[in-house]
């Protein structure tokens, strides 16, 4: 089995790093924070680096889970150096394709690079039910193919980058729909429309995929997170005004994207 480091052991990342050590994978793993990796202790195969040149030491396979572009440009900082030629690095972090390509431009000569961000929350991370946007070579989405398949569906975007451009399209769709949800649920307040008939009515419409995602329990995606994705979009009328909202409610950063609709009617 190929040897992986796994960087990046957050929501996401220590249930995703829990399902490659269950595959069988040798694993290596570093979080910045420390502490995280205790959940690990005892997984068959699974080592705890102090640094992320330690873990990347010998590793065929690179995997980061990060929150956003600074910390995996910091990370790809504290461990480029490490690397051998030949050695694959997944990111699956969501950086959009700007942030991508500059990891790419910073890795040795012989270092491959898949983008390959994912939708889904902390319970598919658990379960191997993901969906995966990979972009990259070819013969690079082969290498990346049997790790992916451990984590989820894997959908094969086209080259460097693209992974991370269709994540930003569909992630920008959804918290814009779900801010825009949790608006109008504030509008219905104040017209007197009970939430019960309004939740209702837009559940069994067009919006029941996005009325499913505002009002469901199963996920944890910080708000802090979504703000952070509609910003990779670069913009646009209404994307930047989901932005401004989110941003506008900071007691709910730390929350699941579901707690928009409540702090819009609180705060109205
Ligand atoms: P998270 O729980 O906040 O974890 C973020 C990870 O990044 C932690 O390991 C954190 O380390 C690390 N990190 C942050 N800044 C760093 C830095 N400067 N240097 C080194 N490490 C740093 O986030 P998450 O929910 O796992 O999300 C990870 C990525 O997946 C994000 O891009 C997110 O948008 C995306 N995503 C999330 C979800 C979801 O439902 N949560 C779903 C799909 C995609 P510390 O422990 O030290 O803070």
């Amino acid at each position: 089995m190929k040897k992986i480091a796994f960087l990046g052991l957050g929501r996401m990342g220590l249930p995703m790093a829990r399902r490659l050590a269950a595959a069988g994978y040798p694993l290596t793993v570093w979080n910045r924070s420390p502490g995280r990796a205790e959940d690990l202790a005892g997984v068959t195969g699974v080592t705890e680096a102090a640094t992320p040149a330690e873990a990347v030491r010998g590793a065929d396979v690179v995997v980061t889970m990060l929150s956003d572009p600074a910390a995996v440009a910091e990370v790809a900082g504290r461990c480029a150096a490490e690397l051998a030629p030949g050695t694959l690095w997944i990111d699956m972090s969501s950086i959009g394709p700007r942030a991508t390509a500059d990891l790419r431009a910073g890795l040795p000569d012989g270092v491959a690079l898949v983008d390959a961000p994912v939708l889904g929350s902390t319970g598919p991370a658990a379960t191997g039910g993901l969906t995966v946007f990979a972009g990259g070579e070819d013969a690079d989405l082969d290498r990346a193919q049997p790790v992916l398949e451990q984590l989820g569906r894997v959908r094969r975007c086209g080259g460097p980058g693209s992974g991370a451009a269709l994540k930003v399209v569909v992630i920008g769709a959804i918290v814009a729909c779900v801010t825009a949800l949790g608006e109008v649920l504030a509008v219905a307040e104040e017209l007197g429309v009970p939430q019960e008939q309004a939740r209702e009515v837009l559940s069994a419409g067009p919006l029941a995929g996005v009325a499913a995602r505002a009002f469901g329990t199963g996920s944890d995606f910080p708000v802090r997170l979504a703000a952070k994705d509609l910003a990779l979009a670069g913009g646009g009328p209404v994307l930047a005004a989901a932005r401004e909202v989110l941003l506008a409610h900071p007691e709910i950063a730390e929350q699941d994207l579901s707690a928009v609709p409540g702090a819009l009617r609180r705060g109205r």
